[in-house]
């Protein structure tokens, strides 16, 4: 089932619980400590004493002694961070670094979906077992797209769950492999397909990929700060990303720990996570310094906000804040902020990064870039402070240029009011069924 090359050591790292202290091997699948205590987020723990990328590995798996795989495939792109001078210019920033996840081929970015989900998508591929299995992925969109693309390329049976809205993203240079199933719930939100995969799972050949639980998932995110310090030769003091479920975010801290253990660097870099007014979740919540949020936004408010935000990848409604290792816990250790800005700052910025850098980029990392021209302006960092600006969704309009553009197909069509009925379970399973 799964197109694999050099299994990588097995026993090179462990999961551990920082909630209850439990310490076990991995897996592959599992997402939740066993132990019965509050949520908390599993972490990995590496036996390596050195940062030593591989220099064979040009994608993520150059990484691969800091990632939680049993397999190493030939596949994945990586970040790509080089030093800017337009925008560094423009923000009067002398040490303005920019984390590229995209496509720009003459900046050595290949990242077909052109989101940096794709080295999520990869890691938590390399982290299953070779069973068969057919995972499971709700999404707004990218990380749905990214997981498409990578189980198609690798043969691996998945099931993507997406609302209608999210459908365009679905172009790639090629059709999806028949291993691919696209559900599609033609009347309904993120939450909606977030609901019906946990259900779907419940059972055989269902297996929940699990979001920010999953720790093939973050620390395929975290190579982002991973290329960054091979590039910068140490960490950033300010890291600025734009955020929806925020687990991009947990992640990057992660890894700053361990590079921090693993090369002697003695601070993390302060987390400035941005959101795009009036969707602002992680904002409310961490304005009061507190881990339980202070507000719960009803469905209604979340859904009218949700409307008028203009990044709508952004717009995840149950962010990982109070759980242990969360939003919560990494804005606190990293000294960090949250700040909004608003559809006409991001939209500005879009057009700013394509003038000043030569590339597009997309609505998230313009509501990112916003955030940093907010933060600059409002004197919270110094001239010479070294920022790392993470930039993703960059290179989609000339990757569909170049010919990225098939549409792929839907496979099953589910509308918001059958998703608890056995025909839709049975729709789902029937299909996904044949391409194991
Ligand atoms: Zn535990």
């Amino acid at each position: 089932m799964l197109s694999t090359t050099p299994p990588v050591t097995a026993r090179h790292y462990t999961l551990t619980c920082p909630s209850c202290g439990l310490q076990t091997p991995d897996d592959g699948l599992v997402l939740e400590c066993p132990q019965p205590h509050a949520p908390a987020l599993l972490r990995t723990q590496y036996t390596t004493r050195t940062f030593s990328p591989r220099a064979e590995e040009d994608g993520v798996f150059r990484y691969r002694d800091l990632l939680p795989v049993s397999r190493v495939p030939r596949q994945g792109g990586r970040t790509v961070v080089y030093r800017s001078q337009g925008l560094g210019g423009l923000l009067g920033l002398r040490n303005l670094w920019i984390a590229f996840n995209g496509y720009w081929p003459e900046r050595g970015a290949f990242l077909e979906t052109a989101t940096f989900k794709e080295l999520e998508a990869h890691t938590v591929l390399a982290r299953l077992p070779g069973r068969p299995m057919v995972l499971t992925v709700p999404s707004s969109g990218n990380t749905g797209a990214a997981f498409a693309w990578a189980c198609s390329r690798q043969q691996v049976p998945c099931l993507v769950i997406v609302p209608r809205a999210a459908y365009g993203r679905f172009k790639f240079r090629e059709p999806l492999h028949r291993c691919v199933t696209l559900a599609v719930i033609d009347d309904g939100d993120y939450p909606d397909a977030i609901s019906f995969a946990s259900k779907v799972s419940r059972s055989f050949p269902f297996q929940l990929e699990g979001g920010v639980k999953n720790v093939g998932r973050r620390d395929g995110l975290g190579t982002v700060l991973l290329s960054a310090f091979e590039e910068m030769r140490r960490l950033p003091d300010y890291y600025v990303q734009a955020v929806g479920s925020g687990t991009g975010a947990i992640a990057v801290h992660e890894a700053a720990g361990r590079l921090r253990e693993l090369t002697g660097e003695t601070t993390v870099p302060r987390l400035l996570l941005c959101q795009n007014e009036p969707f602002t979740p992680i904002y409310d919540s961490w304005r009061h310094r507190e881990r339980t949020p202070a507000k719960n936004w009803p469905e209604a408010e979340c859904r009218a906000a949700i409307r008028q935000v203009f990044a709508d990848e952004l717009t995840n409604w149950a962010p990982p804040f109070s759980v242990q290792g969360g939003l919560f816990d990494v804005l606190t250790e990293s000294h960090g902020d949250v700040l909004t800005v608003d559809n006409g700052a991001a939209r500005a910025a879009l057009g700013t990064f394509r003038d000043l850098e030569g590339i597009d980029i997309e609505p998230a990392a313009g509501v990112a870039l916003a955030g940093l021209r907010a933060a600059v302006r409002q004197g919270r960092i110094r001239p010479d402070s070294m920022v790392l600006l993470n930039v993703t969704g960059g290179g989609r309009g000339r990757r569909t240029q170049q010919g990225a553009n098939v549409q792929a197909g839907i496979h099953v069509h589910l509308s918001k009011q059958s998703l608890g009925s056995t025909a839709a379970m049975d729709q789902v399973t029937e299909q996904c069924l044949r391409s194991l």
